[in-house]
C-alpha cells in the first residue's frame, strides 16, 4: 500500500514537473515591424481568424491521432491559400515582378526531409516539399525540375498570376524606389507539431523577400536554417532575414544546444536569436520539444504566432 502511495505521488510530481502534453501545434505567420498603431481592427481580426483556422485544422488531425506530418501540411496549406501571408497566394514579388517560392518539411523520427526552391507554379509548395521527402530519393529540388516533379506527382499547377496581389505589387514598387530588399516585414509561414506517437514535424513556406534578384534563395528551404526536427530535441520553424538565419544555422543551432547542453527550448531559442541580432539580422522562431514545451521568440516588434496543446492551452498573439 505504501509503495502504491509513493508511486502515485511520484507520478503526480513528475507530471507537474514536466508539464507533458500528448500532442501540440505551434504556428507562425512571419515576424517584423508589426505595430498595433499601423494595424486596422479589420486587418487584425483577419490575421487572427486565419491563424485560428490554420491552427485548428492541424489540431483536429492531431486530436484524431493523426500524424504531425499531416497536421503541418494541412495547417501550412491554409496559410499558403490565404492572401494575408508571404507564402503561396499573396507571396512577395521578386525584382522581375514574379513570385518565386521556397518551402521545406522535416520529420523528427527518422530525420527525413524535403525541400524545394524557386518554384513559380506550384499552388502549394509545402505539399511539393513533402512529396520530395516521401516520393523521391532526394532532399532538395529547385526551379523547373522541382515543378516537373510536382506535375509528375499530380500536384496542382497554376499560372504565376494566381499568386500576385495588389498589396505585394505596391510593396515591390516601394522597395524599388528605396532600392531595398526588405521592409522589415517578414510574412513567411511555419508550423511545428507533436503527435500522440511522440513524432515531431516542422515545415516552413515562403515567397522570400520583396525585390529579390538573381534567383536569391533564403533560409526557408535550407534544412537546419529555416526548418529542423528531431524527436530527441525539438522542431523549429524560422522567419526573418534569411541570410542571417542561414549564417547562424538557426533551427539546428537551437536543437544542438538542447542535444549537447541539455538547454531548454526557450533558453536555446533566446541564445540563437541573440546571435542573429548581433550579426545585424532580425526575425523569430516557433518550435516545440518532445514534451510539448513551446517557444515563440523573436527580436522584432511583432510576430504572428499561436499554439494549441492537448491540455487545452490555446493562444494567438501578434505584438510583443
Ligand atoms: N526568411 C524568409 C527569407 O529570407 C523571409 C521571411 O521570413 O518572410 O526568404
Amino acid at each position: 500500500m505504501r509503495l502504491l502511495l509513493l508511486l502515485f505521488f511520484l507520478s503526480l510530481f513528475y507530471s507537474c514537473e514536466t508539464n507533458e502534453v500528448e500532442y501540440a501545434i505551434v504556428v507562425h505567420g512571419g515576424a517584423g515591424t508589426i505595430l498595433k498603431k499601423n494595424m486596422s481592427d479589420e486587418m487584425e481580426n483577419a490575421y487572427i481568424q486565419k491563424m485560428e483556422e490554420a491552427i485548428n485544422a492541424g489540431y483536429n488531425i492531431l486530436e484524431k491521432n493523426g500524424s504531425s506530418i499531416d497536421a503541418v501540411e494541412a495547417t501550412i496549406k491554409i496559410l499558403e491559400n490565404s492572401e494575408l501571408f508571404n507564402a503561396g497566394k499573396g507571396s512577395v514579388l521578386s525584382n522581375a515582378g514574379i513570385v518565386e517560392m521556397d518551402a521545406s518539411i522535416m520529420r523528427g523520427d527518422n530525420l527525413n526531409a524535403g525541400a524545394i526552391s524557386g518554384v513559380t507554379k506550384i499552388k502549394n509548395p509545402i505539399s511539393a516539399a513533402r512529396l520530395v521527402m516521401e516520393k523521391s530519393e532526394h532532399v532538395f529540388l529547385s526551379g523547373k525540375g522541382a515543378e516537373s516533379f510536382a506535375k509528375y506527382e499530380n500536384l496542382e499547377i497554376v499560372e504565376n498570376e494566381y499568386f500576385i496581389t495588389q498589396r505585394r505589387l505596391n510593396s515591390l514598387r516601394n522597395a524599388k524606389k528605396r532600392d531595398s530588399l526588405t521592409d522589415n516585414k517578414f510574412g513567411t509561414v511555419g508550423c511545428v507539431a507533436l503527435d500522440s506517437d511522440g513524432n515531431i514535424t516542422s515545415g516552413t513556406s515562403t515567397g522570400g523577400m520583396t525585390n529579390k534578384k538573381w534567383n536569391r534563395i533564403g533560409d526557408v528551404p535550407i534544412i537546419g536554417a529555416g526548418t529542423y526536427a528531431n524527436n530527441k530535441t525539438c522542431g523549429i520553424s524560422s522567419t526573418g532575414w534569411g541570410e542571417y538565419f542561414i549564417r547562424n544555422v538557426v533551427a539546428y543551432d537551437i536543437s544542438s544546444q538542447m542535444e549537447y547542453n541539455n538547454s531548454s527550448i526557450q533558453s536555446a531559442s533566446k541564445k540563437t536569436l541573440k546571435k542573429v541580432k548581433d550579426l545585424g539580422g532580425s526575425g523569430g522562431v516557433v518550435g516545440l520539444d518532445s514534451k510539448g514545451n513551446i517557444t515563440m521568440d523573436f527580436n522584432t516588434e511583432g510576430m504572428y504566432r499561436g499554439y494549441k496543446k492537448s491540455n487545452g492551452d490555446f493562444k494567438i498573439k501578434i505584438y510583443k
